[in-house]
């Protein structure tokens, strides 16, 4: 019988999620957005920005519907800040009576309006990024807490951004993604510059996530009821959109830019844009022969170049 087969694989009991929100609240990415909105300055595609306070109320929308689609659902929000990221709901102060009274929206929005925004040093330009990538790991780190406790649960990731990709995170995101992919925790994005995002393109294509820029903000709930809020199980019967292309290029471990074509350390699988004669992550010394790509023998360090990822070359040591 079909609808045998069909009762065998959903377990009713078993479709509540955990939603962890990873809320991009970098103040000069937004600041520079409000500004622009009120100079009017800005051309047709930008023109449908919306501001932060506007963004939260889509985001509250978002959030009130998922929670009333199973009332056994558990959410999480974090948001990434400058140089530090925290949990906005649940959070640690949940016994204070200034947050037991609250529900859940007025808990967030609290937080946010609270924000301690004095430890921002402006004149320092390398510290304007948001640490993404810490939010990330906390966002991890909570997920499998909440798993430990609840097996069946079925947990899942958005992230809002505005920021653009910080390459000095590369590899504590990467690392990340690697870590949800094994997991099988999907990573969903929602782009709000016109920008892509790098890390985030291979975070949802890695994780079968969804991977979105919503042409026109103003609507940004229609787009978040209709991708965001189905659950991963619901999502293998809808069409949903497709990343045509992601761009993998990967960031060089010593200079933290994009690379095309660069070297990779045979042992560590370390990037690297120019030659060295030592890997300076794990060590290891290389004496690199180009002149001579015959020579192959049993050695154990090798330098690959890589480009492109199907024309390597291989040098190998004595
Ligand atoms: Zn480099
Ligand atoms: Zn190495």
């Amino acid at each position: 019988m079909e609808n045998n087969s069909i009762a065998n694989n959903i377990d009713e009991d078993d479709d509540t999620s955990l939603l962890v929100i990873i809320v991009d609240c970098n103040i000069y990415s937004w600041g520079n957005r409000e500004k622009l909105l009120k100079e009017g300055t800005l051309n047709d595609e930008k023109k449908t920005y919306i501001t932060f306070s506007k963004f939260l109320e889509h985001l509250m929308v978002f959030i009130n519907a998922y929670l009333m689609l199973n009332q056994e659902n558990q959410l999480s929000v974090l948001c990434s800040k400058i140089g530090k990221s925290e949990f906005l709901f649940p959070n640690h102060t949940a016994n204070d009576p200034l947050y037991s009274e609250k529900t859940i929206q007025e808990q967030i929005l609290h937080k946010l309006q609270n924000m301690d925004l004095n430890n921002i040093n402006e004149t320092e330009e390398r510290n304007i990024s948001s640490s993404f990538s810490a939010a990330m790991s906390m966002a991890l780190c909570y997920i499998s807490r909440i798993k430990k406790a609840t097996p069946t649960i079925r947990p899942r990731i958005v992230v809002f951004n505005v920021s653009p990709d910080v390459s000095a995170q590369y590899i504590s995101v990467m690392n990340c993604i690697f870590s949800a992919q094994k997991q099988s925790i999907p990573v969903d994005c929602c782009i709000l510059s016109q920008t892509d995002s790098t890390f985030l393109q291979q975070a949802s294509h890695l994780t079968n996530g969804v991977y979105l820029k919503p042409q026109n903000q103003q609507q940004l709930t229609q787009y978040l009821l209709s991708t965001f809020l189905i659950d991963t199980y619901s999502r293998k019967f809808l069409a949903y959109p497709t990343l045509k292309s992601v761009d993998y290029r990967a960031s060089c471990f010593c200079h933290k830019k994009i690379v095309d074509i660069g070297f990779v350390c045979s042992v560590c699988l370390s990037i690297f844009c120019k030659y060295s004669s030592s890997c300076s992550t794990c060590g290891t010394k290389f004496s690199l022969k180009i002149e001579l790509p015959k020579k192959t023998t049993t050695a154990n360090n090798t330098t690959t170049v890589i480009g492109g990822g199907n024309q390597s070359a291989t040098a190998s040591t004595k």
